[in-house]
């Protein structure tokens, strides 16, 4: 079992298997895309596999497919059927911008996912367009509404407000939360990887006030086992739910049981630390399980208490968020 310094057991890994995208969000990528990693650099399916495999071994039950845009990279098709079918996940999702959605539902539903993460900034399409500098509101929300159609659930939205370009859409998303079963998570912006982020910054507090001014009292969720670090909550009478991922404006750091493993390798311990073990270079030398596993165990150990992005003499975030998968 991996436990860390502070009594936390980690049990969730989260695997970004490309680094690539195929949207240039304003507050993940700049326009011109980031640097590609070059082929050989990105770890392999059957490397993926077997880092899993020896995961589940330390007692990692939980995984999120994460990118870049996951469903952008060759042969996924293939890929996710064979992860979900190791033994001992019992948990498996997937966090995308949506633009593929619709067209990969079906291969999901086979290998048994049945939760996913859709970021939808805007429910307008110019804005979309805006946030996005891509013109796929369309068929991102054809793919939501057909995974609801087919059963998938719980379908999470996460919802980056940012001041000045999407704030205009925070009641909408409420209503969206009232009258369909989406669970509608509000992410604050972390200041990673562009000034403008920290202008665009929003607290989720000002956001839980505009929605229970204007919808009523938000009654809280019993936290599921398996949660994340949001705070959740339903409108009475509401078919789905608001959830808010207050890292910034409220650490949420003293439930953390996850750690990261990035395109090209590098298990991260912390999302807001640049702190990184190579596994891919052990692995590339054909090194047995074991020095698999201790990768594994140095990365838990190196897991901070608590992000310090909020304190002054904090460096700030190498990585952009779409090489670390959110
Ligand atoms: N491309 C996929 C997607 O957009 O869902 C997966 C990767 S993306 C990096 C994962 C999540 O990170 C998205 O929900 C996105 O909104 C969020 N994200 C990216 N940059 C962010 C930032 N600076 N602050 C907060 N969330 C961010
Ligand atoms: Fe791509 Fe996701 Fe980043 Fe948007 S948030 S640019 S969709 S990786």
């Amino acid at each position: 079992m991996l436990v860390d310094r502070f009594d936390r057991r980690i049990n969730y890994l989260r695997i970004s298997i490309t680094d690539r995208c195929n949207l240039r969000c304003i507050y993940c990528m700049p326009p011109e895309g980031e640097r590609k990693l070059r082929h050989k650099e990105i770890l392999r399916y059957e490397e993926l596999l077997r880092i899993v495999r020896i995961g589940i071994r330390l007692g990692i039950n939980k995984i999120r497919l994460t990118g870049g845009e996951p469903l952008v990279r060759k042969d996924v098709q293939e890929f996710i059927p064979m992860l979900a079918a190791l033994k001992g996940i019992n948990d498996i999702s997937l966090t995308t911008n949506g633009v593929y959605l619709r067209d990969n539902l079906e291969m999901l539903k086979a290998a048994g996912i049945k939760r996913i993460n859709v970021s939808l900034d805007s429910l307008k399409r110019l804005n979309f367009k805006l946030i996005t500098r891509f013109d796929y509101f369309n068929e991102v929300w054809e793919g939501i509404e057909k995974a609801r159609d087919m059963g998938f659930y719980p379908i999470k939205l996460n919802v980056v407000i940012m001041k000045g370009i999407n704030d205009n859409e925070v009641l909408d998303f409420g209503r969206l939360a009232i009258e369909q079963p989406y669970h509608i998570r509000f992410i604050e912006c972390m200041p990673i990887g562009f000034e403008s982020n920290s202008m665009a910054f929003i607290p989720n507090s000002e956001i839980e006030k505009a929605l229970i001014d204007k919808f009523g009292p938000l009654i809280p969720v019993v936290p599921g086992q398996n949660d994340g670090p949001a705070t959740r909550f339903r409108f009475y009478g509401g078919k789905g739910e608001i959830g808010f991922i207050s890292a910034i404006s409220d650490s949420f750091c003293q439930d953390c049981n996850r750690l990261r493993l990035t395109a090209n390798g590098m298990i991260l311990p912390c999302l807001l630390s640049n702190t990184e073990v190579d596994i891919k270079d052990p692995l590339r030398k054909g090194c047995l399980d074991e020095a698999i596993i201790e990768v594994f165990l140095k990365a838990v150990d190196l897991k901070p208490k608590c992000h310090a992005l909020n304190l002054d003499n904090h460096q700030g975030v190498y990585r952009k968020m779409c090489s670390i998968g959110g």
